[in-house]
């Protein structure tokens, strides 16, 4: 009877060195110190970590290193953190990465902006390592184990609401935050007809853009049809109204319900 604690304990060990044994942390920051001392930090808990100096340097080691989480600072040479967020999550490929920044900018505005491109977490300068650790631990568990993907699908596309990846026919198409919150503002009315006035209010926030017409909402319409290809003319003109998604035109294949497709390499 007196193992089994010790047994509980080794397995929780182990499951402890498997849940960050693999993860590799990346930290994109100019201050060589914050690095460092990061790296002690995450190092003996079984963490790779890598580090970037700069803002181009950080985005490259994103698609190359292909790390489990990024550590952003948001002052950097180059480009800044709120660019490399940007640009991490309109690349699909890139766009579930989790993103905690570490930065000086104590201000809400920043956080706020950060949280709305897409950071996971936020945490000012001067931190507390241990709490840094728990916090990259928390997310990294998080990611692993995903809430039930959120997948829109209409004939061969695609739209995976959590990853915000667009597909037409497997293909990942490169859509603006807009054109995807008008995309899936369409599928989920589920054929009825919008008004410009509704889609305006749902995509474009209040006192975004003051200049903002309905004539907006019809420049990114023919932008999102042109970039889903054959998908695109599910898109349907109402005169004198708005639009709606037709789910069911000839194009459609009849048999496609909610089944996956088998992935094709
Ligand atoms: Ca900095």
């Amino acid at each position: 009877m007196e193992r089994c604690p010790r047994f509980a304990g080794r397995v929780a060990l182990l499951l402890l060195l498997l849940d960050s044994m693999a993860s590799k942390v990346l930290i994109v920051e100019d201050e060589q110190g914050v690095v460092h001392l990061l790296r002690a930090r995450l190092e003996p808990e079984g963490f790779q970590v890598i580090a970037a100096y700069d803002g181009q340097a950080g985005l490259r080691a994103v698609t190359e290193a292909r790390p489990d989480l990024l550590i952003l600072d948001l002052t950097l040479p180059g480009l800044d953190g709120f660019e490399i967020c940007r640009r991490i999550r309109q690349q699909p490929e890139t766009a579930r990465l989790p993103i905690l920044v570490l930065s000086g900018r104590t201000e809400e505005v920043d956080k706020v902006v950060m949280l709305e491109l897409g950071a996971d977490d936020y945490v000012t300068k001067p931190f507390n390592t241990k709490e840094l650790v728990a916090r990259v631990k928390t997310l990294l568990r998080r990611v692993s184990t995903p809430a039930l993907p959120r997948v829109l699908r209409v004939g061969t596309l695609e739209v995976d609401l959590d990853r915000y990846s667009v597909f037409v026919a497997s293909q990942p198409i490169s859509l603006t935050a807009k054109e995807f919150e008008l995309l899936k503002v369409l599928l989920e009315a589920k054929e009825r007809t919008l008004t410009r006035a509704f889609l305006l209010e749902r995509v474009w926030e209040y006192g975004e853009e003051l200049e903002i017409e309905t004539r907006t909402v019809d420049v990114h319409i023919r932008s999102l049809r042109k970039k889903l290809g054959s998908e695109g003319t599910r898109i349907l003109t109402v005169r004198n109204v708005g639009y709606r998604l037709d789910a069911t035109s000839p194009h459609v294949n009849p048999g496609s319900q909610d089944e996956q497709a088998p992935a094709l390499e």
